[in-house]
């Protein structure tokens, strides 16, 4: 198996560490292999689109011919899971700012997100989530998070903070508002791992 880490900007380390305890913590083995270039996702059997900042992250990723590459990797039902700036990459649409700048968005989730949903990166906040796939809650920290404020009839929604959505799931593709890479609870990528074993 090999599980590909979006390295082109963001914390990618974090995610390397936390898929290897993860997979540790299961007695699974799998080799992770960052991502900067075109020519890797295809070989890939599951993928992570880290945090980071979304506008940098959606240029480079199509100016390396990234995009095209998780497009058809989504088509092939493989698991792909976004966190934070991940999630707003992965969304259909967005909000003012993102029309505004003309981001590129690759449309893997039905769905609709405003990139800063919580403020800025002063009102960043953790908190306990409680989420379907967990008999106890996780302690989500959300920094300069965004928020899905649309979602279409196919999207699973995983967590609300208020009307915000902040943890959703359309078929084989994962979206979290949230860091899980930055706590040593491995629960939520045991659960991107679920999908891939
Ligand atoms: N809101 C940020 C953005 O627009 C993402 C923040 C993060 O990934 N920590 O890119």
């Amino acid at each position: 198996m090999l599980i590909g880490v979006i390295a082109i900007q963001g914390d990618v380390s974090e995610h390397v560490e936390s898929l290897e305890r993860a997979l540790a913590e299961r007695g699974e083995e799998a080799e992770i292999v960052t991502i900067k270039h075109k020519g890797t996702v295809p070989e890939c059997d599951a993928l992570i689109f880290p945090g980071g900042e979304s506008t940098t992250l959606g240029k480079l990723l199509i100016r390396e011919g990234i995009g095209d590459e998780i497009q058809e990797m989504k088509n092939a039902g493989k698991p792909i899971m976004g966190t934070c700036a991940g999630m707003i990459l992965i969304s259909k649409s967005g909000d003012e700012q993102v029309a505004k700048t003309h981001q590129h968005l690759l449309g893997l989730m039905d769905t609709t997100v405003n990139r800063n949903a919580f403020g800025r990166q002063r009102d960043s906040f953790e908190m306990e989530l409680d989420l379907p796939f967990l008999d106890s809650p996780y302690n989500a920290v959300f920094i300069r998070a965004p928020g899905i404020v649309d979602a279409g009839a196919d999207v699973k929604v995983l967590a609300r903070i208020d009307d915000m959505i902040v943890a959703a799931e359309q078929s084989n593709v994962l979206a979290f508002a949230f860091h899980p890479e930055l706590t040593l609870d491995t629960r939520v990528h045991q659960y991107f791992l679920d999908k891939l074993f």
